[in-house]
């Protein structure tokens, strides 16, 4: 029971100053991102904004999956987005690895057959992105007053640069 004693007291520091009690759920900044899963990628702090201020939702590669979609319905009808961001990043290892590569290095760590496990690698970034922004442009239940951008992130620059 004390695998998590470290981040559980961590926790009741956190909760000693929290002041976000009885918060609304909503998007405050009307912004919806979604973005990779890496460390490296801070998604508030690299919009400038903070807790409350947008929906999140990631995974590796930061594509728009169908949960991505189900999240982004949500937050444009029920959680006041207004903005959405698709953003993808340099270096990331879904973009730069190919599904036969990821497969073996996961073996090699497992010790075992990874080759039934689906990685969903990206051959090109910019393409994959596109394809991303235009499912949720063309989304039926996203309305066309909702802005959707496609950014890359730069993780060793902390900029982002739009690409459609
Ligand atoms: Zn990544």
């Amino acid at each position: 029971m004390a695998d998590f004693d470290d981040l559980l007291k961590a926790n009741h520091e956190f909760a000693a100053s929290f002041d976000l009690s009885g918060f609304d759920g909503v998007a405050h900044a009307g912004v919806a991102i979604v973005t990779c899963m890496d460390s490296r990628i801070d998604p508030l702090g690299m919009l400038g904004l903070k807790p409350g201020d947008a929906k999140i939702f990631r995974n590796p590669g930061g594509r728009v999956t169908p949960q991505a979609l189900e999240a982004l319905v949500l937050g444009a009808h029920l959680l006041n987005v207004d903005r959405i961001l698709v953003v993808p990043h340099t270096r990331c290892a879904v973009a730069s690895n190919t599904e036969a590569e990821l497969r073996e290095r996961v073996a090699a760590s497992a010790g075992r057959d990874a080759s039934w496990q689906p990685f969903h690698v990206v051959a090109d970034q910019a393409a994959a992105l596109t394809e991303d922004v235009q499912k949720v442009r063309s989304h039926p239940l996203i309305p066309d007053t909702v802005l959707v951008g496609g950014f890359i992130y730069d993780v060793d620059t902390g900029l982002l640069e739009q690409i459609v």
